[in-house]
């Protein structure tokens, strides 16, 4: 499907991330890692995976909270690669506290790693793209970029961002064979959600347990949490050829969270 694509994952050593790269890589795309991890693992996964799928795998630990690290990283991928096919902006953090209490730096740095480093990505990734006629952004926005939940003022705030950038974008390019998409998962048991199952608690005065049941799947009438294989899934698709007219969507998958 994606044999002569290369993608680039951000935030793709955990979670979410590390699925959508695992799944591209399975359909034939050389694959650029970045995110954080202990060197040793991230050079095995890195040739795990360039074993297993008979690609081109790369790893880049820049910070996406950095501009100067996000164009290096895009300046190697670009000199290496001529093109970053298909771009999944991923990488994000949470943090749970009420807003007069929210930690100041934990604003910026959520505003920087999940909102504007797709800025970064995009403006970087687009010249080559428009220049060969074809690309694919996918924004990895949340079922918070539709609707709110307390205590989670900047992931909310980033999050509505990403789906107002992924709009601008989309009809930027949208005569050039570029599409630009939000998938907007709603929870899925990744270290993300593990993280801040405790903060949670202790801001709504529940268990864990409770957190659980009657605060994640409690938004989701399914009743189940989200699969990493669905949202990569929902993620390559919009890759393909087949998705060429789907571009600036703000697509759910959530269980149906927000049809509430
Ligand atoms: P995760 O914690 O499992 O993975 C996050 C990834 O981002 C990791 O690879 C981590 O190293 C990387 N990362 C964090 N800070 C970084 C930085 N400064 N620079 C580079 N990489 C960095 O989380 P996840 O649940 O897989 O989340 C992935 C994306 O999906 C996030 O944007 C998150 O907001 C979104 N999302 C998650 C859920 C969920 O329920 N898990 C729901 C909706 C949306």
């Amino acid at each position: 499907m994606f044999i002569g694509k290369t993608a680039l994952v951000t935030g793709s050593t955990s979670g979410i991330g590390l699925g959508i790269a695992r799944s591209l890589a399975a359909q034939g795309a050389n694959v650029i890692l970045n995110g954080f991890g202990e060197a040793g693992a991230m050079a095995r996964l890195k040739d795990e995976l360039a074993e297993l799928y008979d690609v081109q795998v790369r790893y880049d630990g820049a910070d996406m909270s950095r501009p100067d690290a996000i164009e290096a990283m895009m300046g190697a991928a670009l000199s290496e690669f001529g093109c970053v096919d298909l771009l999944v902006n991923n990488a994000g953090i949470q943090h749970v506290a009420p807003v007069d209490a929210f930690p100041v730096d934990k604003w910026y740095a959520i505003l920087a790693i999940n909102l504007s480093a797709g800025f970064h990505t995009t403006r970087l990734a687009l010249p080559a793209m428009k220049k060969k006629g074809f690309g694919r952004i996918v924004n990895i926005a949340s079922a918070h970029a539709l609707v709110a939940s307390p205590y989670k003022s900047a992931y909310v705030t980033a999050k509505h961002g990403v789906a107002g950038f992924t709009k601008t974008v989309a009809l930027e390019v949208a005569e050039l064979g570029i599409t630009v998409n939000a998938v907007c998962p709603g929870y899925v048991l990744t270290p993300l959600v593990e993280l801040q199952i405790p903060d949670t608690a202790k801001a709504r005065g529940i268990s864990q347990d409770e957190v659980i049941r009657n605060v994640l799947l409690a938004a989701q009438p399914t009743r189940k949490f989200v699969t990493v294989e669905q949202v990569a899934a929902l993620t390559c698709f919009l890759c393909t050829d087949d998705a060429a007219s789907i571009t600036g969507a703000v697509l759910p998958i959530e269980g149906g969270w927000t049809a509430h």
